[in-house]
């Protein structure tokens, strides 16, 4: 195995997440001791590498830390994963990117996201690492980072013919014409989906039309939606547009965080490494991929490792 060519590039977030468990909210000026306190390695990119590098895949990860403990601890945790860190780079203008969650005792919780040194990564960092993307089968990108390197990213796999998946998350209602244009393959749950169309996605009727108006607006090859247990719906330009349900395995979910994460590290692992596979298949491996994660807790811990899955996937 080649270790210097990289399979899958992703270019995207680190967020550390800083999660109290507590009995009650406090209120304004007041002091409650929590229950239980969790540090956990997050972020859409981090996550969605680790996915990929735990099947296989060559992976290579473009993204920026703060000059702190957690930025160590992340660049531990992709090291201790396999992926390559060449271009991880590390900035002194911010802290490394938290979510700070605060969990009561029904599940309900409160999130509050601090960007950090995510939002310093820039166009630069992408042209520095312009050989890297050159040698990728797929470029996965999502938009926790800013928007001219998202879209610096993508373009750049264009150029280099390096098959593109945008994740376009979090949700954003009034994306780029750009990031439509230079997706390959345009991934957005139900969520996301409503937000970017206007279009409500209950059903797959409904997630058939917002399929159709993301093609509508601009989208390159295919839009594909994330359906949770359902599956996810794929759409591609020609082959009379017509929309294709792929199922997800009926398995006893206990908790689904970082599903989307697990799916889309995956499909990108499915179609830098097996490229005889028609999408459809691709996609119908990474729904059982990511079956595996939600039988499990946390996110990063859930991900399945390629000996834990059915032979016939590799
Ligand atoms: P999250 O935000 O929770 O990380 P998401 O909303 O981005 O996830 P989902 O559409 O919920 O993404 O899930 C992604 C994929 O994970 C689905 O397409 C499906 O393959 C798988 N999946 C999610 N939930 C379930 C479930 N309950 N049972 C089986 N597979 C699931």
């Amino acid at each position: 195995m080649e270790k210097k060519i990289a399979q899958v590039v992703v270019v995207g977030s680190f967020m550390s997440d800083v999660v109290t468990y507590v009995d009650r909210l406090p209120n304004a000026g007041e002091t409650i001791t929590g229950n239980q306190l969790v540090l956990c390695c997050g972020g859409k990119g981090a996550n969605q590498c680790v996915s990929a590098a735990r099947l296989g895949a060559r992976t290579s990860m473009i993204g920026k830390l703060g000059k702190d403990s957690f930025g160590d601890e992340h660049l531990q945790t992709m090291t201790a994963e396999g992926v390559d860190t060449t271009h991880i780079t590390v900035t002194d203008e911010a802290l490394t990117g938290v979510g700070q969650l605060t969990v009561l005792p029904n599940g309900q919780n409160r999130v509050i996201t601090v960007s950090g040194a995510n939002a310093y990564l820039t166009v630069n960092d992408i042209s520095t690492a312009r050989t890297t993307i050159s040698t990728a089968k797929v470029l996965l990108c999502e938009i926790q980072v800013e928007k001219d390197t998202a879209i610096a990213a993508l373009q750049t796999a264009n150029d280099l013919g390096v098959l593109t998946i945008l994740n376009a998350a979090p949700a954003c209602p009034n994306l780029d014409p750009a990031f439509f244009m230079l997706s390959d393959i345009f991934c957005v749950n139900e969520t996301e989906a409503e937000v970017t169309t206007g279009i409500q996605v209950r059903s797959l009727d409904e997630a058939a039309a917002a399929a159709k108006c993301l093609l509508e607006k601009g989208c390159k090859n295919h839009v594909l939606i994330t359906l949770g247990a359902q599956g996810a719906l794929l759409l591609s330009r020609g082959d009379a547009e017509k929309p294709v349900h792929i199922k997800a395995p009926a398995v006893s979910a206990i908790d689904t965080t970082g599903a989307g994460d697990c799916f889309l590290g995956a499909l990108a692992f499915f179609l830098a490494t097996r490229p005889e596979l028609v999408l459809h298949k691709a996609i119908e491996y990474a729904c059982i991929v990511a079956s595996v994660s939600v039988q499990r807790n946390g996110t990063q811990p859930s991900f399945p490792h390629w000996n834990e899955l059915p032979n016939e996937l590799f």
